[in-house]
């Protein structure tokens, strides 16, 4: 394997696991395409096909109409959701899980970063607002999390404070649910497929909003999108560390988090790979805790919890109407069309010199970026929106996904009002709409 190929995972004093590199796009796999409209199979690409068996055509039940559906409830979909319904549309947000928060809470993944940056008159900056800041705020307040400029949370408490947030929003959470396909007419999504325990169902829907973080809907869509790989770990929880240096501090006293994982880049798409890694990360931890407890002055730590969700870090990326690209992040590029704005996350070389993190700048996210090339009414946000392998270290974060969730949702919310596209809507009523709720804008 090349050195382009391979991924550091160093663990820092602060206890974030920091990515060295920003992942790499799948070698030998066609590229989706918008320009030739030749979106490849998934499957194939992924996984080896022996061959193929008929599935009987059958009828669909339609069991609800909605005017935003949105699947996949991690931050952004949950920010996406929230959002929808604060503007009055009947939302419903599906999650094939039992709980909120995505890899926040179920990948155990505590600290929200790149919420600040270098401001334009160079002093260190917040860039997020929003949704974002109001439920970090929550957290911090009630001692559920610690660290105001980049909360490190209990994740317990997360999932609380999401589950009464959408309740209060009025959002309809549907969970263990998996979106498994859509309907269509012409360029719109008609319905999304939901597999659940009664067989598959159908829901109808004005608009869509992928947070599947996966880019389920737009491959379904046919919309163009990179496949990439990046590096699989799976976090965890250790108790009985109170007094000792151990993982990373946690809001919960003798409570500490850490990360075990692969260096090279792996296909989050492969379902069996990541099976297998699951299955390896498990066994390799229980190891590594006995050895810890075969230590007298680690006797009483213990495994608290293995996060429930492997920790994939970006598969399938929009090619959205205009990728954000790492020359436009690090040189102050402002859109008419703006949506939210990122933090920085880590150092990087950039035009061959070293960009230490407190001279990165903030940067702004277009509206152009959430939206895809042919669907009409779907907007996608979370770590599958529109942005260059360059950013992945920004835009996958935590907070940058609430910020995209956020704009999706509340536009979702206005094209059904106005019953509009999405790309047809005034984005200045939107950019309006997004500073009532305290977005940022401007650096
Ligand atoms: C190991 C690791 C460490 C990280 N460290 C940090 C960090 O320190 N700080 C930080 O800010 N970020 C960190 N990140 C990144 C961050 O956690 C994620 O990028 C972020 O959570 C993505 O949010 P999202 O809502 O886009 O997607 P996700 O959090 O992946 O949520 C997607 C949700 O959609 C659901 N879903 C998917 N497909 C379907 C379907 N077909 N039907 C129904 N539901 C579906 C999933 O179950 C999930 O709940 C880390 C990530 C990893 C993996």
């Amino acid at each position: 394997m090349s050195v382009a190929c391979m991924a550091a995972t160093a663990y820092s004093p602060a206890g974030r696991a920091q990515d060295v590199y920003a992942g790499v796009i799948v070698p030998g796999v066609k590229q989706s395409d918008g320009r030739a409209g030749n979106v490849s199979n998934a499957v194939e690409d992924h996984l080896h096909v022996q061959g193929y068996v008929k599935e009987p055509s059958h009828k669909i039940p339609v069991v609800a109409s909605v005017d935003v559906i949105v699947v996949g409830g991690g931050p952004a979909g949950v920010a996406a959701a929230v959002s929808a319904a604060r503007q009055g549309a009947s939302t419903m947000l599906v999650e094939k899980t039992s709980y909120l928060g995505g890899l926040w809470t179920g990948g155990l993944v505590l600290p929200v970063l790149a919420t600040h940056g270098k401001g334009k008159s160079g002093e260190w900056t917040k860039a997020t607002g929003g949704i974002c800041v109001e439920l970090c705020d929550k957290l911090l307040k009630e001692g559920w999390a610690f660290n105001p400029d980049s909360p490190r949370v209990d994740p317990e408490a997360t999932k609380y404070l999401l589950d009464k947030t959408v309740y209060d929003a009025g959002v309809r959470v549907v969970y263990n649910a998996v979106a498994a396909g859509v309907t269509m007419s012409g360029n719109r999504v008609e319905s999304i497929l939901l597999d659940c325990n009664t067989g598959r169902i159908a829901v109808k829907c004005k608009m869509a909003v992928d947070a599947s973080g996966d880019g389920c809907l737009f491959n379904w869509t046919g919309d163009p999108y990179e496949a990439r790989r990046y590096h699989i770990s799976t976090s965890y929880l250790l108790g009985g560390c109170k007094g000792k240096k151990i993982g990373g501090k946690t809001p919960v006293d003798d409570m500490r988090f850490s990360t075990i994982g692969t260096r090279a880049h792996e296909d989050g798409l492969d379902v069996f790979r990541v099976s297998e890694l699951q299955q390896k990360h498990r066994l390799d931890l229980w190891d590594r805790i006995e050895t810890l407890r075969r230590k007298p002055e680690t006797k009483d730590v213990y495994l608290m919890e293995v996060a429930p969700t492997t920790g994939v870090r970006v598969t399938r990326v929009l090619n959205s109407l205009h990728n954000v690209t790492l020359a436009e992040s690090m040189e102050w590029t402002t859109y008419d069309d703006v949506i939210g704005m990122s933090g920085a996350c880590d150092p990087f070389d950039y035009k061959g010199r070293r960009v230490e993190k407190k001279d990165r700048p903030v940067w702004q996210i277009p509206y152009r970026s959430i939206l895809p090339q042919q669907t009409a009414n779907l907007l996608v946000c979370g770590r599958c929106f529109g942005y260059d392998q360059g950013i992945t270290w920004d835009a996958r974060e935590i907070s940058t996904c609430m910020v995209t969730g956020q704009a999706a949702g509340t536009a979702a919310a206005l094209s059904a009002a106005y019953r509009c596209a999405p790309r047809d809507i005034d984005v200045k009523i939107l950019q309006n709409k997004l500073v009532k709720e305290k977005v940022r804008l401007a650096f």
